[in-house]
């Protein structure tokens, strides 16, 4: 085992939260080290897939809307700083039946934080964009802020801009316990042992396993997401097809243009309620994965219900209320967490990195976090 190393602040796990973090931390002159058990990227966590929407107004509630909007802020700035295209806007549509909650939401959060937005019905959409085919009596949201996000160049881009701001950051080497003590913290991998001021932990699917306060409240579940062939790509290019959220029969659907490989993704929300074990997940294709996008694509996109070309499984971190659970640790107040992101956490990637590193480095952030306060499930 290697001799003790000291820094600012540790940052365990390098995903999506995590590389941001790191990025934060070493911007602001802080000796940083981001440790992550995988390779960087990888696709046996949260963030791959090529990938991920990004929206303005959610149906999760108007209080994202600030957090969203500096993270496109923040989103903007690491392109200037990487040198790399991350955020690729093509507008979103958020679709359903008029009165579908997921659908008023979205219009609600629209309307009271003043996002851009137009309301469209289902013929009016198919003109503007043909490859949409959403059947007669579906309503959409439009923004035309919305579009996706890049998830493994954004985690690549996070990594390298820290590095160059002086963060160490170690793949492959996988962080076995932690342990506070007044004033610090020690954290034991597979290849040392490291001391810091504070100590972040943005373990995705794993939270659990190193916060055991989190075990029962940051529950993994398994999630695919597949590429079918369009009759016609041009109708599918990001300058022609919006990313969309679709409520149909009381599920939820998304989908994006085709970008990085050949045909439309698609997914669904699928909270099957089963929880996951992240060492030993499903990662293989089942028949059942297929049909139940496969008849979507027929009634909502029937141009691109052709073959399925590739597939991907992939873990939502659900919290009991799909809200996030970021804030500091009910005993340590130099070690903070963010965990739970339910799915719908990439886009925030940049502003967690934010606000974690304000966490780390004076215990408290200007943004509200109260929402996602990790003591709203123990009180
Ligand atoms: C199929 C799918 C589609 C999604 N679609 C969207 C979308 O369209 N828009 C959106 O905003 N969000 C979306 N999300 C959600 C979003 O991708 C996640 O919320 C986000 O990626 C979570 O990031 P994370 O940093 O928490 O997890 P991860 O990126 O998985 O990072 C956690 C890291 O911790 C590492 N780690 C764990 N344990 C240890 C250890 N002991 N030592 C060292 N390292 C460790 C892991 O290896 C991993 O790299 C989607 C998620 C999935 C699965």
């Amino acid at each position: 085992m290697t001799s003790k190393q000291v820094f600012d602040a540790i940052v365990i796990g390098v995903g999506g939260m995590g590389s941001a973090t790191v990025c934060q931390l070493a911007g602001r002159g802080l000796r940083v080290l981001g440790l992550e058990r995988f390779r960087i990227p990888h696709e046996l966590g949260s963030s791959h897939g090529i990938t991920r929407i990004i929206r303005l107004a959610f149906h999760e509630g108007p209080s994202y809307v600030p957090l969203g909007l500096r993270a496109y802020e923040l989103w903007r700035e690491l392109e200037q700083r990487s040198g790399e295209q991350v955020l690729h806007v093509t507008g979103s549509v958020h679709a359903g039946a008029p009165g579908a909650v997921a659908f008023e939401n979205t219009l609600r959060a629209c309307e009271e934080q003043d996002v851009p937005h137009e309301v469209l019905t289902s013929a009016e959409l198919a003109a503007r964009f043909p490859g949409y085919g959403l059947p007669p009596g579906m309503t959409a949201v439009v923004q035309p802020q919305g579009g996706f996000l890049t998830p493994e160049r954004c985690v690549e881009a996070h990594v390298s801009v820290a590095r160059a701001c002086g963060a160490e950051v170690h793949a492959e080497e996988r962080v076995l316990d932690w342990e506070a003590f007044s004033g610090g913290v020690r954290v034991r991998t597979e290849a040392g042992v490291y001391e810091a001021g504070s100590l972040v932990l943005t373990a995705g699917a794993w939270a659990g396993r190193l916060v055991p306060e989190l075990a029962e409240v940051a529950v993994p579940e398994r999630q695919v997401m597949a590429w079918f062939e369009p009759d016609d790509p041009a109708l599918f290019a990001p300058s022609r097809f919006p990313v969309f959220i679709v409520t149909m029969d009381g599920d939820e659907y998304y989908g994006f243009p085709e970008f990085g490989v050949p045909g439309l993704k698609l997914g669904k929300f699928d909270d099957t309620g089963i929880a996951a074990d992240p060492d030993a997940l499903d990662r293989t294709w089942r028949t059942h994965d297929e049909e139940m996008l496969r008849d979507f694509l027929r009634r909502c996109f029937p141009r691109a219900a052709g073959r399925l070309l590739r597939m991907a499984v992939c873990m939502f971190t659900n919290s009991p209320d799909r809200h996030f659970i970021v804030g500091t640790h009910p005993v340590w107040p130099q070690v903070s967490f963010a965990a739970g992101f339910s799915g719908h956490g990439f886009k925030f990637c940049s502003v967690i990195g934010e606000v974690m590193a304000d966490l780390a480095e004076r215990g408290e952030t200007r943004h509200d976090i109260s929402l996602f306060a990790p003591t709203r499930f123990t009180s």
